[in-house]
């Protein structure tokens, strides 16, 4: 009968202890946060934590996946508009990325008829600048 009491006391004071030890683990990994996809308050248990649910994250994702084939597409819009740019037409002088583009040649390719003397060019700063009837005269040479 002691020895029973004994016992029961034992586990209920470890019960005890257990259940405080969680209280105090848990209190420690819960941050109030702001959801960055629905803007809900929740809890997260880590603080890299972002969003409140799967569903939120995996939405979040997904818009972040469009944004960037937005910006791909920007990106290829903003090379089409220098390739058929009139202004880029009529200047007088390119830059090595221009030169690609209107000859529709690899700058690796630009780069080796400039060092074969093939393509004259110029240096400004660091730029390099072919100069536009160069390469119309490649053309001249040809005929
Ligand atoms: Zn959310």
């Amino acid at each position: 009968m002691l020895l029973h009491t004994a016992t029961s006391s034992n586990k209920q004071l470890q019960e005890a202890t257990e259940s405080n030890f969680r209280l105090q683990m848990s209190s420690k990994i819960r941050i109030e946060k702001t959801c960055m996809f629905c803007g809900e308050k929740f809890t997260a248990k880590t603080t890299v934590t972002k969003y409140c649910s799967h569903k939120c994250a995996s939405r979040a994702y997904k818009v972040r996946a469009k944004e960037d084939k937005i910006q791909k597409a920007t990106e290829q819009e903003t090379e089409n508009e220098i390739l058929f740019n009139p202004i880029v037409n009529k200047k007088e002088f390119l830059s090595i990325k221009e030169a690609c583009m209107l000859l529709g040649a690899s700058r690796w390719t630009i780069y080796r008829m400039i060092e074969k003397g093939q393509l004259p060019a110029a240096k400004i700063g660091r730029r390099t600048i072919i100069q536009k009837v160069d390469i119309e005269n490649l053309f001249n040479k040809a005929l």
